[in-house]
């Protein structure tokens, strides 16, 4: 048999920390990634034949569990027909109708394959849109790596941001502003201040990219009315949302409605999909019809549009978002008795179906800062326990965690079962 320990190791050969996507690493967790084999429903399992009950979902698509027949059985529906043409094919317009009857703020949507090529084009379409070139972030939101969304956050609410990796020029970096997430006042004293020159907001609507931290009453509110009062866009980063906090996503739970909105995740079912879209006068400047460009060899992929609209499809059953957030519920209020009982000091969040367990005796995390000030080793010893046990959660303490509805009570009892014997061990 080969171990994880083993393939990680053969891995690394050629690929950089044997990862092609950072998270995976395992970094700072003192062990290997687990190598994967197959999924099904609410469990992974790994090469060496151990079964984990999953709470990553593939980083969110995975709602109706990993494998779901529906979405194989399209995806193998559309498999003879060929893998991609490069010419526009009707189930596009499938998906197109789905998302905007989805998500009424959408009318009209662009396909990609990735939730930063959404990110980066809706920044891009909002600065064409408005002729101004300033982008407003929050630290501690994560829109995907292009270059003028990888800017880490200075001190107070005007900071000018620098590049947090080596490779974003500075001076394109200059041009996004990082304010504090959950923080209304800060967002008008820099509108107050620059308000005119600014494109537009990004943000997570439910922040779970440091953990899980939903918005406070008003904050969405005030993004909404801020842009309003200055012709600035306001985008809402749905790539984890959309879909999973309510069938329309985190702006139809909160009733703010955006200018545009990026997906991602949920929407490809699974595949590299991702999509953007929104109001049709911002939409129109997009080429070919207008003169903001924006393209994909891949976009719109008829294999992946099948896995997508039959996942969103499924979606629609009535009940599914208030089940999904139930068992949500019952998971976090399992963890926490079981940390209370054990006296280690933990929170939860959450909205719909993500969650977030935090290691603090704060009350609550509304941004980076709490959400950083967080005991990592706690988390490090909480994971390293769950994982032993056959429970997989994100290996980083600041990831959502993500329900799915192929989740039994056995599972979440398992889980619960599995997290008093954690806090015992801590
Ligand atoms: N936006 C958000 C809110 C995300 O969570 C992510 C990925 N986790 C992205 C954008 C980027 O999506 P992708 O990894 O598909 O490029």
């Amino acid at each position: 048999m080969t171990t994880s320990a083993e393939l990680f190791e053969l891995a690394s050969r050629h690929i950089p920390g044997g990862v092609n996507s950072p998270v995976r690493a395992f970094k700072g967790l003192h062990r290997p990634p687990v190598f994967m084999e197959r999924a099904q429903g609410a469990y992974l399992f790994d090469v060496e034949g151990n079964r984990y009950v999953d709470y990553v979902g593939s980083w969110g698509p995975m709602i109706t569990g990993h494998a779901d027949p529906d979405v194989l059985a399209a995806v193998r529906a559309r498999l003879d027909h060929g893998l991609s043409f490069g010419t526009p094919t009707a189930i596009e317009t499938t998906m197109a109708d789905l998302i905007c009857e989805m998500i009424p703020s959408i009318e009209m949507v662009r396909m990609t394959s990735s939730g930063t090529e959404a990110t980066m084009s809706a920044i891009r379409l909002a600065r064409g849109f408005t002729g101004r070139d300033k982008i407003v972030k929050f630290e501690g939101n994560y829109h995907g790596h292009s270059d003028s969304l990888l800017v880490k956050a200075g001190s107070g609410a005007l900071t000018h941001g620098v590049p947090n990796s080596p490779g974003v020029p500075a001076s394109l970096a200059e041009h996004t502003i990082t304010l504090s997430f959950n923080d209304p006042e800060g967002v008008e004293q820099c509108f107050s201040e620059l308000g005119d020159e600014i494109a537009c907001i990004i943000v997570e609507p439910v922040a779970g990219n440091m953990n899980c931290i939903p918005p406070q009453a008003d904050f969405l509110e005030t993004l909404r009315r801020v842009c309003n009062e200055h012709g600035s866009v306001l985008i809402f980063d749905e790539v984890m949302t959309g879909f999973r906090v309510a069938m329309g996503g985190a702006q139809a739970h909160y009733a703010v409605t955006p200018d545009l909105t990026c997906l991602g995740k949920i929407v490809g079912g699974g595949m590299p999909v991702g999509a953007f879209g929104g109001k049709r006068k911002i939409m129109e400047q997009i080429s070919p019809l207008g003169p903001v460009y924006q393209a994909g060899t891949l976009s719109g992929n008829p294999l992946a549009m099948a896995a997508g609209i039959t996942l969103l499809t499924k979606l629609q059953v009535p009940g599914f978002h208030a089940s999904l957030t139930q068992r949500v519920e019952t998971l976090c209020q399992g963890l926490q008795e079981r940390a209370d009982a054990a006296e280690i000091p933990m929170l939860t969040q959450h909205a719909g179906g993500m969650f977030g367990v935090f290691f603090t005796a704060q009350s609550r995390v509304d941004n980076f800062a709490q959400a950083t000030a967080c005991d990592p080793e706690a988390f490090r010893r909480f994971f390293g326990a769950m994982l032993d046990q056959g429970v997989y959660l994100a290996p980083s303490a600041f990831e959502a965690g993500f329900m799915s509805s192929a989740h039994t009570a056995e599972d979440i009892q398992l889980t619960l079962d599995a997290a008093e014997k954690a806090f015992s061990l801590m």
